[in-house]
């Protein structure tokens, strides 16, 4: 097969049968193979009931129902697991991604040889409120993910070489960050193609300015996960080693010095008196606290990808 061409959705009913259609023309006009896989992130409206009538129009239409909302990442990903396409396409379903654009990024793959290419809706038609902190935003993942020649990281526009899709693991809010995903993976043949952006035809967008607060949020721990791994978990354990070892020590010398006291003419001065002893006995107890803090980073960094466990409901 040519060409997944995986669209999440939330709340799209009005957008998917326009959608449809146009993928179709497309897609038989330069006469590729290729599948749709709707990823139904939980809508609340018909999406669903729609995906299911036009699955049974058309064979290359596929399903996936989640059971509740859990995000454009989430959705991605589960639409990547499925994915057979030599090139998979990603894109949003309310029609502000052209599916002429298709063909230019499957020919940029294949023939140019990327692992990846990105949109850049250079000309965007969306309100200021959303352009200006855009363009800061871009700016930053940028210069954090050294991927210089990327305008759009949060296009919803992007194709890619199987491979890259199915190495990859695209969770919490990470699909603004998958080339940043692909590079840290080895695949650093990163394109950019400008394409073509509409204004929202139906509904409203998903996404307020909380995105912008995460999308910060994300791309820190990304760094910092694609700079130092899981090692900085090791400092607690460290740290909280030498501490417990520090006050074990303390709390030894403390107590055998008060004991020595009390048998010595002075016996009334007794062990737990000394704010020494206090002392000791909390470095002991904090670095026990730390060591454990650590430890339990270190396990939940080892079962990461439990993360992405989503309840699918129905596939088609
Ligand atoms: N979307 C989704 N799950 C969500 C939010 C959004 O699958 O929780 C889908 C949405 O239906 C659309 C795409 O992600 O197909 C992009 O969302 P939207 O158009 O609202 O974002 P914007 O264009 O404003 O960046
Ligand atoms: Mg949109």
């Amino acid at each position: 097969m040519d060409i997944s061409i995986v669209v999440p959705l939330y709340n799209e009913e009005e957008s998917l049968p326009e959608l449809h259609a146009w993928i179709e023309r497309v897609m038989n006009a330069h006469g590729f193979s290729y599948e749709i896989i709707f990823v139904n992130d939980g809508s609340t409206d018909r999406s669903w009931q729609v995906i299911e009538e036009l699955s049974k129009q058309s064979d290359k239409v596929k399903g996936i129902k989640f059971r509740r909302n859990y995000g454009k990442s989430p959705a991605l990903y589960c639409g990547f697991k499925r994915a057979q396409g030599d090139v998979v396409i990603t894109m949003d379903a309310d029609l502000q991604d052209s599916p002429d654009e298709i063909p230019e990024l499957y020919r940029m793959i294949t023939e140019d040889g990327y692992d990846l290419v990105s949109g850049w809706k250079q000309k965007r038609y969306d309100p200021l409120s959303k352009t200006i902190p855009t363009k800061l935003f871009n700016a930053t993942a940028r210069a954090v993910s050294g991927i210089k020649n990327l305008h759009d990281f949060n296009c919803g526009l992007k194709a890619y070489r199987r491979e890259v899709i199915k190495n990859i693991e695209v969770y919490g809010e990470m699909h603004r960050y998958i080339p940043y995903l692909a590079k840290n993976a080895g695949f650093n043949r990163i394109g950019e193609k400008v394409v073509h952006h509409q204004a929202r035809k139906y509904g409203k967008t998903k996404f307020g300015l909380n995105r912008f607060v995460n999308g910060y949020l994300d791309l820190l721990t990304l760094w910092f996960l694609s700079k130092f791994g899981i090692k900085p978990m090791h400092i607690f354990g460290f740290l909280g080693s030498i501490m417990f070892i520090l006050g074990f020590i303390a709390v030894i010398v403390v107590g055998a010095t008060k004991l020595y006291d009390m048998y010595n003419g002075n016996p009334y001065r007794l062990v737990t008196e000394s704010p020494y002893f206090y002392l000791a006995l909390t470095t002991m107890i904090l670095g026990t606290q730390l060591f454990l803090a650590g430890f339990i980073g270190e396990l939940i960094a080892r079962n990461a990808p439990e993360r992405n466990n989503y309840q699918i409901e129905k596939e088609l």
